[in-house]
């Protein structure tokens, strides 16, 4: 989670340009009663403390652990973080704006009452939550960051008003260890909840393939009101803490397709949220830079040479290589809808089927 990636994809989006296309706004950090729409307060409490005198904790609610160390200003860090996903709600739900981009947000472990893999805070919930506090009555929530979305599934559990998706690599093999595609909705909300286990290894045709064969027809169904989105890009072929084997090229074209499926169904309102991705300098800043120009309204062709200004900046850093386009040569991404017939013998055909028989009944819908 270095916070390099931030700053380098905020200078990618500034030497291109789109900040002149876009408003960056400040919101202020999310404070106690919009904490405590998702987390407890007894957490809060303890975040407080660890945060204050970060010696003080030894793994008591997953905080001061290998994955989430204790460190000085870390409440006020995390409900700065937060605090942008909620004003995006706000304002998204308000109609100042129609999309809203958080890339330093995502952090969707967060547990009611825990830290969990680098989440302190989780403020794609809290977004959520605010939403529903706003009066909303239907979000829907797609993650396609490579770890399950575990801590805004457990938020919304019996809530079905909240549609969770989320699109990740096998439990079996990765952190946390859940999203098996029996996780649809406590007894108050069946079918509230999706799950497409990803086998290692899964390539770009065949991840879009499992994204188009779930998401559009769930999201189709529910008719949100808000599109919520997670985009952590450690998806990645070169992501060093997980074993998918995406390219830049489909990240943007599933970045494009949320983009396309808020205008479909949720009259435009669209929030899209950053999250894991861990290929700091090489995919990062490159993945979210077309997350915000496609929600800006002025996306960046993949062919399209980094800005040198960037490029000087990482080798500035002590990089030596540094990518030289926003591709990774995949472009455009092909791949077989599910309409046209399903290989039962292809393991990503037997995740998506196993989430379509799952969750499309208890729907209403043909699996
Ligand atoms: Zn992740």
């Amino acid at each position: 989670m270095d916070p390099v990636r931030l700053a380098l994809t905020r200078r990618l989006v500034t030497a291109f340009g789109l900040d002149r296309d876009l408003r960056v706004v400040a919101a202020p950090p999310a404070g106690d009663s919009t904490l405590r729409l998702v987390h407890r307060e007894d957490y809060i409490e303890a975040v407080k403390a660890a945060s204050a005198d970060p010696g003080s904790m030894h793994g008591q609610y997953g905080i001061g652990t290998l994955d989430d160390p204790a460190f000085a200003g870390m409440h006020e860090v995390s409900a700065l973080i937060a605090g942008q996903s909620v004003g995006a709600a706000e304002d998204v739900w308000r109609g100042a704006a129609l999309h809203a981009v958080n890339f330093s947000g995502g952090l969707h472990h967060a547990m009611p009452g825990a830290a969990s893999g680098f989440c302190i805070y989780n403020d794609a919930a809290l977004a959520i939550a605010r939403l529903l506090e706003l009066g909303a009555e239907r979000v829907a929530y797609v993650d396609v960051d490579v770890h399950h979305g575990d801590g805004v599934q457990a938020a919304f559990w019996d809530d079905p008003r909240v549609l969770t998706i989320s699109l990740h690599e096998h439990p079996g093999t990765l952190f946390p260890g859940t999203g098996w595609p029996e996780e649809t909705g406590g007894e108050a909300a069946e079918g509230s909840a999706a799950n497409v286990t990803l086998p290692a290894g899964t390539s770009d045709a065949d991840w879009l393939r499992a994204f188009h064969s779930v998401v559009p027809e769930l999201v189709a169904d529910f008719r949100p009101q808000v599109l919520v989105s997670q985009h952590g890009a450690d998806s990645h072929f070169e992501d060093p803490l997980a074993h998918l084997a995406v390219s830049l090229d489909a990240q943007r074209a599933v970045q494009w397709a949320c983009h396309e499926l808020a205008h479909e169904h949720a009259g435009g309102r669209w929030i899209a949220l950053g999250g894991g991705g861990y290929a700091v300098v090489d995919v990062v800043p490159r993945s979210w830079t077309h997350l915000v120009a496609i929600a800006a309204g002025r996306p960046v062709e993949p062919e399209t040479e980094l800005p040198e200004e960037w490029r000087a900046e990482v080798f500035a850093r002590g990089r030596r290589m540094v990518p030289g386009r926003m591709t990774d040569g995949r472009w455009p991404v092909s791949w077989s809808a599910w309409e046209n017939g399903y290989d039962p013998a292809a393991r990503v055909d037997q995740a998506i089927r196993a989430t379509r028989n799952a969750v499309f009944p208890l729907r209403g819908m043909l699996p």
